[in-house]
Formats: C-alpha cells, structure tokens, sequence
C-alpha cells in the first residue's frame, strides 16, 4: 500500500548491508537492520493499541532505537511528536494534554518522574533505552520484523513539532508527508548527498534539523550517519576525518574553532559543511575558511516550514546570507503590517509559501489563520532583506524569540515566572550576545519598591521547573525597564545596554577603556 514518506525514505534500506548508523564503539547498523527495527517498532505501536492519526510522543536520548520509533510512526500511520530531552514533566503533560497523545515514550531514568503525569493525560507511559532495554523496546523486539506498512497520502500528517509562540504557549506544527518529502528531495539535490555520503550528525533528533533535514536526506540519499548522542568535541574531531558532511548549529563551529586539533587536514575528506537554526556571524563564516578552506553553507528554515533558502552549493556562499529561496518555494518580503510585497532591497517579513509549508497548528485554527495571509503565504516573524544578487539576509526576529546554542526561549515564559517571585516588581528576559551559545538568556528585574530580590535564589527557584537552557545566564536587578510612549518595554534598548554582559573580558576590559 502507499505510503510516500515510508516508501521513500525506509523501505530502501531493506537488505541494505552496508552501514546505516556508525555508532559510539566502533558499533555499526546496516540499513536491513534499522529496517527491521523500523517496522518492529511500528508493529509495537500497533500491538499498544495506536491507530493511523494516533500520536506518540517521545521523550527519549538519540539512539538508533529512538529513532526506529520515528521509522515505526512513518510505518503505521501514527503521528510522531519528538519532544526536548531538557523538557520538565509539568512541560511534557502540557503537550500531552494539547495533543491527545495516547502513548509517552520516555527514557527508563525519567519513568517514575513522569508517570503521575502520564496518568493524569490519560497516557500510556513505556520506555525506550539506547540500549535496547526499555519496555517499549522489548515490545518491539516481540514483534515481526515484517508490517503491513499503512496507506497514507501526501496530506496526512507525518509528525507534530511543538514550537513556542509569542504567547509562550508552544503550538504543535502539523507537518505531513508531503511537506517532509517535498523538502528532503530538494534538500538532497541541492545539496548534493548521495549514497556515498556519510554524515557527522551530533544534532539532536527532537528538532526540524536534526530529525529532518539531517536524517531525511541522508535517508533519501542513501547514505550513512555518524550517529552520535550528542556534540562533544573530541568525538567530533575523532569522527571528522570519516565523515563527508556535517549539518550544525553556529555553537557546533565556534565550539570546533577554539580547538586548536581544527586544521586543513582534520576536515580533508569533508565536502560539504552546513549551518542553520541560528545566525551564523559573518566572522565564523570567515575564521572557518581560513581554518579549514571550506565555506560553510548556511540555510535558514523553521519548524514550520521545513528548510526556505539555502546559499548555493555550486555558487558563491555568501557569509552573513542564508542563500536563495529553495525550488518550488516562493518567497517574499513583505510590508509586516499589511503584507503587500516591498522592492527589492528593502527591509520586511519574510513570508514564504510552498509544498514545505506546515498545515497549521493543532487544535488552533484562530491562531493558524493569523499566521497566514490570504494568499497562502504563511508569516515567518523574521525580518529579511534581499540584496542586489538575490541572497537574503535576516536581520531581526518580529518576535522576541531568544536562540541559545540553536534551541528557541521564548521571553514570556521565563517572565511571567520571575515576576511571581517575591520581592520582584517586573522582569524582562532578553537575549544578548553570548560567545559559545550565540545568544545567552539574561533576565533584568525591578525590585518592589524597599524589597532587594536575591537573584541567586530566584534562579534556584526556576530549576526544575523549565528546561535547563531556557534558565538566565545572569540574572540583574536595575531601578526600571524602558518603556516607550505606549508603555511597552524597549527590549532593544535593554540588548543594547547588556549587550557586552558575556563579552569575553579582554574585549570588555578594552573597549571600557576606549579601544
Ligand atoms: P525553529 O523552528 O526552532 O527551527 O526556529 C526557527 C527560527 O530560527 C527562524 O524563524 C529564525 O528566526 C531562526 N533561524 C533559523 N535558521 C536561521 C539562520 N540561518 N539564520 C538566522 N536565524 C535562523
């Protein structure tokens, strides 16, 4: 039966006996095997009671067993919500609830953590190890490695990527298969990758980058991975020489720049280096050639709308650009209040419409309608300007939206947490530049008037109860914040004075002293 994604992206690696997965260990995992864990965990699914449109959320470590899950979900129909491993169990019931999902796949360590709240969501909660020894994992392994693959059609829905709004609610962007499979084919193409590709994969497999535009194109391709469970740096540097690609966050290259083992020859074998998900800084771009002799390639894209743009991989790369639009995907600037088109050169919302784009978010047609224009072409929130030779540049966020090390904090969230802490009067989080993260979240607090708040008790206050990388940096108490005539806080006033807050101190000594 048809199933496009299914039939494009596993169904290949059957009797594949060439390496899919090299693993930690020197281990490594043809495609015939990861095909057949595929469809076990697509037959476990089945067996624990998941229909075609059903939904599995996972909150498990990268591992091939993870990702077989995400294999098994393409299988039987059933809709894959990939969850941050950093996500607290009061976050997680959020997406449950939101979505219906009947089945929680979690790491053994966080089960008892986790369980009260799969309870209450009306979740089936089993576990997914590495190793292979969670409770899902034996039900899969119970399992044929044969499944009668479900009949799904370009419409239906492949996967649900929560992502924050302005609100600091996340909202579940429903991707189908079609606009994972339209984009994974352009990406290959454009790209380049083929089956002799082997690809560097430190991203996590939660996110659109990781889980989409690395895996599905190596897939496609038919090519390998170096599938490691996350960056580290010797591993990096030890795995460099046998991989041909390596899709990053900018923190992946400024992390490898500092290393002084980064040499012409360490990345020899390399074709092609990609960066996303944050702005990459012209001088990377730059220190990167010097280094290496290769230009990374930099691309821009959101969970909503897959990969957008891409710099050339037989043209120039132009440091500081995310590139051209992708074929088949229309792009535009566009007045941010009214959505009327802009000449070239001028700066405004970059709205984008194409097969990649998302279906909407789950459950919220009101707020899907209003990130739409009538046209079709969906509001991306970031502002861009195209430059004489048709690159696109981003140059701001409509939105406050904060990106540490590649993972998006959303302000609101964190304040509206800060404000209840006693003695604090008002907050605002903001992100400032942050030499290894990109950007590091910083939180400003006014103290109630006579009250002198403890910074570090607040931030004690805040662990556990939000992920890790959406927790201050630094945490700073001022007499009031900006405002403007309208009475709304000037964030971009706030990033400017703070902006040398993660300086490194030679340079803040410096310029303090007028050099
Ligand atoms: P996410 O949905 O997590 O992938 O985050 C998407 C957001 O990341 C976009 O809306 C952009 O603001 C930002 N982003 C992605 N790629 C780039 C890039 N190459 N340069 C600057 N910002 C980027």
């Amino acid at each position: 039966m048809a199933n496009p994604l299914f039939d494009a992206l596993f169904a290949p690696l059957e009797g594949r006996t060439r390496p899919l997965m090299y693993l930690p260990g020197d281990a490594t995992l043809s495609g015939d095997a990861f095909h057949a864990m595929c469809l076990r965990a697509a037959g476990a699914l089945k067996a624990a009671g998941l229909k075609p449109g059903d939904r599995v959320a996972v909150q498990a470590a990268k591992s091939p067993h993870m990702l077989a899950v995400y294999g098994g979900a393409v299988a039987a129909g059933v809709v894959f919500l990939p969850l941050n491993t950093g996500y607290t169990p009061e976050e997680i019931g959020y997406f449950l609830e939101d979505c219906g999902a009947s089945l929680l796949l979690a790491d053994p360590a966080r089960a008892e953590a986790l369980g009260p709240m799969a309870q209450r969501c009306g979740a089936r909660l089993e576990t997914v190890a590495p190793d292979g020894t969670g409770s899902f994992d034996a039900l899969a392994a119970a399992q044929p490695a044969a499944f009668d693959v479900a009949a799904r059609g370009p419409e239906d829905l492949a996967a649900l990527l929560y992502t924050s709004g302005t609100t600091g609610r996340s909202k579940g962007a429903m991707l189908t298969q079609e606009n994972l499979l339209s984009n994974a084919r352009v990406l290959t193409e454009e790209w380049r990758f083929t089956e002799g590709d082997v690809l560097l994969h430190a991203l996590p497999v939660f996110h659109t980058h990781g889980l989409f535009v690395a895996t599905n194109i190596t897939l496609l391709a038919g090519g390998a991975m170096i599938f490691l469970p996350g960056f580290d740096l010797d591993a990096m540097i030890g795995w460099m020489p046998k991989a041909t690609a390596m899709m990053g966050v900018p923190t992946f290259y400024t992390r490898l720049l500092d290393d002084p083992r980064l040499t012409h020859e360490l990345t020899g074998h390399m074709r092609l280096f990609v960066s996303g998900s944050a702005p990459l800084l012209a001088e990377t771009h730059m220190a990167w050639e010097a280094r290496t002799g290769h230009r990374i390639l930099e691309r821009y894209g959101m969970t909503e709308t897959n990969m957008i743009t891409s710099n050339p991989h037989d043209g120039a790369r132009k440091a500081g650009t995310v590139g051209f639009a992708l074929p088949g995907v229309e792009l535009r600037i566009a007045d941010p209040a009214t959505g009327a088109p802009l000449p070239a050169g001028e700066t405004g919302m970059i709205e984008v419409r194409g097969p990649n784009v998302f279906k909407g978010y789950w459950n919220m047609p009101e707020k899907t309608a209003e990130e739409f224009r009538e046209d079709g072409f969906f509001i991306t929130g970031d502002l861009g300007r195209i430059d004489e030779d048709g690159y696109l540049s981003i140059v701001g966020r409509q939105k406050d939206l904060i990106i540490t090390g590649g993972y998006n904090v959303y302000p609101k969230e964190i304040e509206q947490m800060l404000d209840d802490a006693p003695g604090v009067r008002e907050s605002a989080v903001i992100g400032v530049p942050h030499p290894d993260f990109g950007e590091a979240v910083l939180a400003v607090l006014v103290p109630e008037p006579g009250a002198s708040p403890d910074p570090v008790a607040i931030a004690a206050g805040l662990q556990g109860r939000i992920a890790r990388f959406k927790q201050p940096k630094a945490i700073l108490l001022i007499d009031s914040l900006p405002r403007n005539t309208m009475g709304k806080v000037q964030k971009n006033l706030l990033r400017a004075q703070f902006s040398d807050h993660f300086a490194a101190p030679q340079a803040r000594a410096s310029r303090s002293n007028g050099g």
